[in-house]
């Protein structure tokens, strides 16, 4: 390895699932720059002493996925992002500094304004299904574009108590039971939690309402969940979380290597067929 050469890498326990390094290798070869990304597996009990070690192990940053976003953050010095969502997934230093973001925010932003142009135009009313970290980023970036009611529907209530507590007046924790009725009024729906992913139970929604109801789903295993699909059949807008995992994948790479690499249509069919062996 020449001393120019630049790396980062995926930091999760387990670490072998992720696309990441598909997405950053497939840029780094784009643009012909002398670096690496790679995957690292690391338990929870080595996480601090790995980020302790990331310069001296030769990485300009990392990714972090699950279990260690909280970690992350607390072992770093996160912006406003990272600090609202109350998790990290992205490091890279300034200067000495640890620094860490979350690009769940943006990537969740980007993919929609390309998938469903307009989509915040006068929204008013947005509901989230789930209260995890992935809910978290995306309330958080319902708030950046001003969305006066979001309605978090959660299996487990108190979670979606805590995003208000968390985010404030905005969050308006919900029941199932009262999708019906808040779907008619929707602008946006979002599925923020596990349900649709390979392995967990479908998430079966009725979709009757409002033909400008836009749809995002975050799960991309499979890529056309069940409610990516009902909402198609239904002729509604929908942004997908393949999408949303391209975007937030720019921001790390342009702190890490210094250019801004494209969302293109070639990189997501290099994904799709990954994703169709899964
Ligand atoms: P998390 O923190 O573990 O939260 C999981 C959420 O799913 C919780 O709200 C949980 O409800 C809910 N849930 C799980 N099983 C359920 C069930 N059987 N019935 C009802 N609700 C259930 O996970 P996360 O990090 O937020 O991730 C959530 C999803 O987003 C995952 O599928 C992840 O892959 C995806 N994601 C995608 C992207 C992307 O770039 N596309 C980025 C981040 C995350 P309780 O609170 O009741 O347990």
């Amino acid at each position: 390895m020449t001393d120019d050469r630049r790396a980062a890498c995926i930091i999760g326990w387990p670490a072998g699932h992720s696309r990441s390094p598909l997405i950053h290798n497939y840029w780094i070869a784009q643009h012909k720059l002398n670096a690496e990304y790679r995957r690292e597996a690391v338990p929870p009990e080595q996480f601090a002493d790995f980020i302790a070690s990331l310069r001296a192990r030769g990485y300009a940053g990392a990714n972090v996925t699950v279990p260690h976003k909280e970690a992350a953050l607390a072992l770093s010095a996160p912006d406003e992002r990272a600090a609202a969502v109350g998790a990290a997934n992205t490091l890279w230093f300034e200067g000495e500094r640890l620094r860490s973001t979350n690009t769940d925010v943006e990537g969740f932003l980007e993919n929609l304004d390309a998938s469903a142009p307009g989509w915040d135009r006068g929204l008013q009313s947005a509901v989230v299904l789930g209260a995890g970290g992935a809910a978290r980023a995306v309330v958080f970036a319902l708030l950046q574009r001003q969305v006066e009611r979001i309605y978090v529907v959660n299996r487990t209530r108190a979670r979606a108590e805590t995003l208000r507590q968390r985010f404030g007046a905005p969050v308006l924790p919900a029941g199932w039971d009262e999708l019906p009725g808040l779907l008619a009024e929707a602008g946006l729906l979002v599925n923020a939690t596990s349900l649709g992913m390979v392995g967990q139970a479908e998430l079966n929604i009725d979709l009757r309402g409002p033909a400008t109801l836009v749809v995002a789903d975050l799960v991309y295993v499979p890529l056309a969940t069940g409610l990516l699909t009902a909402a198609r059949q239904r002729g509604l807008r929908t942004a997908d979380g393949l999408g949303m995992l391209l975007h937030q994948a720019v921001r790390g790479f342009e702190l890490w290597f210094g250019l801004r690499p494209q969302v293109t249509a070639e990189l997501r069919q290099l994904l799709e067929a990954d994703l169709a062996k899964a």
